[in-house]
């Protein structure tokens, strides 16, 4: 059948032109008679790869000279301890509750100092944003956590939160592992930006983490030397053995998105292909989505059908159309399509296609 069009929420779908470099490049890297996974990360081979690969990202993401870019370990959850432990100082931190991504954040974050509610989407089934209007921000709060693309509830943040107009000097911690690169980022809003990258980025195993230089140094006495900011900043992200291939395949990642336009060619692409699976949703009697309209995210698009009994059916006969990995999070059920900058427009068009001919038979 050769590749599908892979709908994966995580580890998800790869750019089939970096798949076939890495390809080219397996067994010997530009001439250096060595595989990427087999270069000391401290040999001038890696250390391009590396330097390149950075450079890329802060061109990309547009990162301000006063921020640092870490490549780190751990995944997402990992940094729901991380984070508290570099930036807390075992005060209280403020939460936002949008799905279960921000749940689990101010969960974990609670071993490390006082964690308070400012604002939660649960009554409403985390189908909707909070006005940030609303928020209870505390004046002693270490920082705002909030999780700008609910990867399970399909919530997105269009804009971030201006804090400063909320009243607050607090410092915002944005989870943006589900939608990093699908869009431009304000950094003038952002204290430390962090996400896995086997959603957007490349394979998982590397975690970045975009923090501003003066939060830094400030980590809690007990927090493991790898994962200070401070220390793995110094080194540059080499205090410990970095994920070496799992950079590598990012940097080619970053090389296919500069050669595609940068991000806000890439926003234009994933716009153009949200818009037209949410369309089609709205206008079907089948299928529904239940995320507001002003805060669904272009990423991962949760939809059930009005008749459930017809899951199997629908899931088999997408695979059957070579369209994978479609079943929705096990804690929402129904179905899910994450549409990742990788996923290409013509990926979503044989979606609703196949999705259009399935309700005919419905009838
Ligand atoms: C996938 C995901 C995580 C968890 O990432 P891991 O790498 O599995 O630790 C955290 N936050 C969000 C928003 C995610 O989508």
């Amino acid at each position: 059948m050769g590749r599908a069009f892979n709908f994966s929420a995580g580890p998800a779908v790869m750019p089939e032109a970096v798949l076939q470099q890495a390809a080219a490049e397996m067994l010997d890297w530009h001439g250096s008679g060595m595989s990427v996974m087999e270069m000391s990360h401290r040999g001038k081979e890696f250390i391009s790869i590396y330097e390149q690969a950075e450079n890329d990202l802060r061109e990309l993401l547009a990162v301000p000279a006063h921020f640092k870019i870490l490549f780190m370990q751990g995944g997402g959850l990992a940094e729901n301890a991380i984070v508290p432990m570099n930036l807390s100082q075992g005060g209280a931190m403020d939460f936002v509750l949008t799905g279960s991504w921000s749940q689990k954040s101010e969960k974990e974050a609670g071993k490390y100092g006082t964690t308070r509610v400012a604002a939660s989407a649960q009554a409403e089934g985390f189908t909707t944003l909070p006005d940030p209007a609303t928020w209870q921000l505390g004046a002693d709060s270490r920082y705002v956590h909030i999780c700008s693309n609910e990867t399970i509830h399909g919530v997105e943040f269009h804009e971030l939160p201006d804090l400063k107009a909320l009243g607050s000097d607090a410092p915002l911690v944005v989870d943006f592992s589900s939608h990093v690169a699908s869009r431009s980022v304000d950094w003038s809003r952002v204290g430390l930006a962090f996400g896995g990258a086997q959603k957007n980025l490349g394979p998982a195993g590397l975690t970045l983490v975009i923090v501003r230089e003066d939060l830094m140094g400030q980590a809690l006495s007990h927090c493991p030397s790898a994962f200070d900011y401070k220390l793995v900043a110094e080194n540059q992200s080499m205090y410990n053995t970095p994920p070496t291939y799992s950079i590598y395949i990012a940097g080619l990642v970053f090389q296919w998105l500069k050669k595609h336009g940068g991000i806000a060619a890439m926003e234009q692409r994933n716009i153009a292909k949200a818009t037209l699976l949410y369309d089609f949703l709205d206008s079907s009697s089948l299928y529904v989505n239940k995320v507001a309209m002003n805060c669904r995210s272009r990423m991962n698009v949760p939809f059930f059908l009005r008749d459930e009994s017809r899951n199997d059916a629908f899931l088999a006969g997408a695979k059957a159309a070579n369209l994978l990995q479609l079943k929705g999070h096990k804690s929402v059920g129904g179905m899910r399509a994450s549409i990742y900058n990788a996923m290409p427009l013509d990926g979503v068009q044989a979606l609703v296609a196949y999705m259009r001919e399935f309700e005919k038979t419905q009838a």
